[in-house]
């Protein structure tokens, strides 16, 4: 190798490192194993990365497990078909009521009017809403437990930085508001 040819690598090296440090991107790689130094991890709220093989984003200033998050959110998720009728559900109502009574409007329609016609309509209403709010806090239960395990590691704040809990205040203040989340769900249950 001459001298030439060893300066204008080292140079072009130089030069994508200056473009990093321009943008602020100090902990890019610019080439095998040069100029490379971890940074302190810094996120924003809403974006999204992966760390330990787990996807994290950053909602309301607090770090979240994504996976954790969609499996939360897959409450109230719509197949296609009805499973009673097997028609298509494309009614906005279907959407609506599904959640509630795993089939289409138009079947619950068809249900409801037979009970009726037996007189057990109250006590199909009472195990109907029951069982949906159940299913609802036994989700919010899980999600709970894992707020609370990450807020006892650290906190991301809204500016993205990752601080540890001191003092335990803050703590203390997001398991009242998850307490409430809770008893707000018991309520809904009809006795
Ligand atoms: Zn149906």
């Amino acid at each position: 190798m001459n001298d030439n040819v060893l300066k204008k690598e080292f140079s072009k090296k130089d030069v994508q490192r200056a473009r990093n440090l321009v943008k602020g991107n100090t902990s890019a790689r610019t080439t095998e194993g040069i100029g490379y130094t971890k940074k302190h991890e810094h996120h924003e709220e809403g974006e999204v990365w992966e760390e330990s093989g787990r996807k994290w984003t950053i909602k309301n200033g607090i770090k979240q497990n994504i996976t954790k998050m969609d499996k939360f959110k897959k409450i109230g998720t719509l197949p296609l078909f009805c499973p009673t009728c097997n028609t298509l559900m494309k009614k906005e109502l279907d959407k609506k009521v599904f959640p509630a009574y795993q089939k289409c409007f138009d079947c619950i329609i068809d249900y409801e009017a037979e009970l009726q016609k037996q007189n057990r309509s109250e006590e199909y209403f009472k195990n109907l809403r029951n069982q949906h709010v159940n299913s609802l806090i036994e989700e919010y239960e899980f999600f709970m437990q894992d707020q609370l395990k990450q807020s006892n590691n650290s906190y991301v704040t809204e500016a993205g930085d990752v601080e540890n809990w001191k003092g335990g205040k803050s703590k203390k203040e997001l398991e009242q508001e998850l307490q409430e989340g809770l008893e707000f769900l018991k309520n809904m249950k009809i006795k």
